[in-house]
């Protein structure tokens, strides 16, 4: 197959769907984490939840870059914007991302910060080569997909000698996160979720490859299929891995051969190892302190680091009230199992990540309109 419409094919679609019903053993559940917020949007979109039996339940993970960056990191954006007086460049959904007091920033852009949304890093550098008086930060979130470009950043900037630009670097990896689901004590206080198998990223594996999940698959015992995110990638990955669990393997198997290999891309990985190196620990929104799970800046290129150029105070940041993302990042809990969810909270009056970003799992369900109709009522305020 090589175009978009043969991965949407409603004869395949139909013939994959009955292999997965004639595969699942009607006396087991199948619990299956789709990581990223892609799979997510694919199965609601396209309703493949909807042609699976009862027991083949998804389990919606922590794979949207926007969800999961915890409220502090966005507070302190907000507070370097506004304090030190720099142009903060971002993507477009973090804007509207709400944060301690519901206070996000596009709200800072309205009081008067100087606040800018890009599509890539390299608009970031020409507003930095544009305001040669000021200072230029880019906020940088997302997953291993997002490093390079922001990677190539960073060079450009040293290669032109642009002192006035910086990156506040919150990039996260997903092989760490998905095996602190399985063994950190506290997403075990915080409630889990059985977990048989897992849809592994698919952008994500284009850089990093399949490898790095074949240690955490062999570890904690559990399937990986990297999926690609049209329709039938995600139906043909739902039944490799039934499969699997049906015969006791727990293997790294590539439906998504089409772009992700063993290996990845070794250029963007070498690119990336040259500018950042792990932090020790870094905070996720959902999954608390996950070690091992972010990047920062080496020293080496540490005058383009804003955590070093621009202080930023102690605080206490909070989500807002009630939101159930932290839980719906860790699998636990479903945006149908949240009291905001339609009312006070849609997508244009967002109370939490999981509804603003085009990846997270509220919007989603709010998107393809199942949920819509049923949790649609008057507006009202709610506390911070
Ligand atoms: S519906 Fe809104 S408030 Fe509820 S979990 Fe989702 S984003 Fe948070």
């Amino acid at each position: 197959m090589k175009y978009a419409d043969e991965f949407r094919d409603r004869d395949l679609a139909k013939s994959i769907a009955l292999g997965i019903r004639q595969e699942a053993h009607p006396g087991r559940t199948y619990n299956l984490m789709e990581f990223c917020g892609g799979h997510t949007h694919a199965i609601f979109r396209y309703g493949v939840k909807d042609l699976m039996p009862e027991n083949v339940r998804f389990v919606h993970g922590p794979g949207c870059p926007v969800c999961v960056l915890p409220v502090r990191r966005l507070d302190d954006a907000v507070e370097i914007a506004e304090r030190h007086g720099v142009i903060l460049c971002t993507y477009g959904d973090m804007m509207r991302v709400p944060g301690t007091k519901q206070r996000s920033l596009i709200r800072a852009k309205a009081d008067g910060a100087d606040i800018r949304m890009v599509y890539s890093t390299m608009d970031a550098l020409k507003i930095a080569r544009d305001n040669p008086g000021r200072q230029v930060v880019f906020f940088a979130i997302g997953f291993e997909t997002t490093t390079p470009p922001t990677a190539v950043a960073i060079k450009q900037a040293r290669k032109e000698g642009l002192s006035n630009f910086s990156v506040f670097c919150n990039h996260v990896l997903t092989p760490s996160a998905i095996g602190h689901i399985l063994a950190s004590p506290e997403v075990r206080d915080l409630g889990t979720v059985r977990i048989d198998g897992f849809l592994g990223p698919s952008h994500v594996s284009s850089v990093i490859g399949s490898e790095p999940y074949e240690f955490f698959a062999e570890e904690f015992g559990k399937p990986v299929v990297i999926a690609g995110f049209e329709p039938l990638d995600v139906m043909q990955s739902t039944l490799m891995l039934i499969r699997q669990i049906n015969e006791g393997r727990h293997h790294v198997e590539n439906e998504y051969t089409r772009v992700v290999t063993r290996e990845g891309n070794l250029k963007a990985q070498d690119l990336v190892s040259k500018v950042f190196e792990l932090r020790q620990s870094f905070e996720w929104r959902g999954l608390g302190k996950v070690p091992y799970s972010a990047l920062k800046i080496r020293k080496d290129f540490a005058e383009f680091d804003a955590e070093k150029r621009f202080e930023v105070s102690e605080k206490v940041s909070r989500e807002v009230k009630s939101c159930e993302c932290p839980a719906i990042l860790r699998g636990v809990k479903k945006p149908t199992d949240c009291k905001l969810f339609g009312t006070v909270c849609t997508p244009d009056n967002p109370m939490g990540s999981c509804m603003v970003s085009s990846e997270g799992a509220c919007a989603a369900y709010w998107t393809y309109g199942r949920y819509r109709d049923k949790a649609r009522s008057p507006r009202r305020e709610v506390a911070a």
